[in-house]
């Protein structure tokens, strides 16, 4: 109840989002493993409408569904339907010491460049297709560790559950955001959502707990924003903040002090402070807003 009502009852969607995960994974492992008539029926269900499946089956129904929804909410598949992201999440939350995170620059190349890959496999059909996307590799995953045998499939399925489980605990959704085709297309869509994780800068005190809970790495504290094109939505970043500074809304904040614009070096500028008189100066650096109030006389 108390992580529910933190910061401004933000913490309500972290608790929504869990339970939907939790709830997706469990059924489409129900529907792998074929664990009984009902929960198989939900689980296959999910399994039509992950989305690479469905791009492969050329559903454009789910297609269309899936852009519809991320450019409202942003990456919710990624947080609530993708079986493969909940076992990162699963496998980083298992950690017996709390991971923190730090923001991490976008490494765009490495997105297209996989996507390309995937792109290019997906057409030439060197590997099979399950092998290739999120929701197959889950699947080939959970059949390898139930019915273990001494073959290829079950050595890849291991080799993968042990890659995902490594890479989630060391660096959380580091494969959502370079290697993940899905991940790389949504995030393409994201970039326009509606709903977006908004720091409010007259409330921030900088203490970085948001940037730190971040398993995507995305949370920038210099200019105050989230990425979301990798934010895959998990709302960790929302029940710990201290100043209810920040929120999952459509609202957008922009920097209101200043001081703390990004500062970019000028030929001719006039450099004011409290302790000094101004003076033209030709080495020195301006504040980038041009809209910023100029100093009074
Ligand atoms: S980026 Fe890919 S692996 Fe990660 S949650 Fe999204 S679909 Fe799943
Ligand atoms: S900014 Fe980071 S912590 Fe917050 S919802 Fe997005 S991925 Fe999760
Ligand atoms: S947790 Fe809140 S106060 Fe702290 S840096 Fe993030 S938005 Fe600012």
């Amino acid at each position: 109840m108390s992580l529910i009502l933190r910061n401004r009852g933000q913490g309500l969607w972290m608790v929504l989002r869990i339970t939907a995960e939790a709830a997706s994974a469990f059924f489409i492992t129900a529907a792998i493993i074929d664990a009984g008539v009902g929960m198989t029926r939900i689980g296959r269900y999910l399994q039509t409408i992950q989305l690479i499946p469905a791009a492969f089956a050329l559903s454009l129904s789910t297609i269309a569904v899936w852009i519809g929804l991320t450019l409202i909410f942003g990456r919710i598949y990624c947080s609530t339907v993708c079986p493969l992201g909940a076992l990162m999440d699963l496998a980083a939350r298992s950690r017996p010491q709390k991971r923190t995170y730090r923001y991490s620059r976008p490494a765009e190349w490495l997105r297209t460049l996989f996507l390309g890959i995937f792109l290019i496999m997906a057409v030439s059909a060197v590997i099979p297709r399950q092998w290739i996307e999120p929701a197959g590799i889950y699947s080939e995953i959970i059949a390898g560790i139930r019915w273990p045998r001494i073959s290829l499939g079950t050595a890849a399925a291991l080799t993968a559950a042990a890659a995902v489980t490594i890479t989630a605990w060391r660096r959380g959704r580091l494969i959502c955001n370079t290697v993940c085709p899905a991940g790389t297309i949504l995030g393409i869509i994201a970039r326009h959502s509606a709903m977006r994780i908004d720091i409010n800068t007259d409330r921030c005190i900088q203490c970085r707990r948001c940037e730190q809970a971040c398993k995507a790495g995305c949370i920038d504290m210099l200019s105050h924003t989230a990425d979301m094109s990798r934010c895959v939505v998990c709302f960790n970043c929302l029940p710990v903040c201290p100043n209810e500074a920040i929120a999952y809304t459509t609202r957008r904040h922009t920097l209101s002090i200043p001081m703390m614009q990004s500062l970019k070096p000028t030929p001719q500028t006039q450099i004011c402070d409290n302790t000094s008189t101004c003076s033209p100066t030709s080495s020195k650096t301006e504040l980038s807003n041009p809209t910023a109030p100029e100093p009074e006389p």
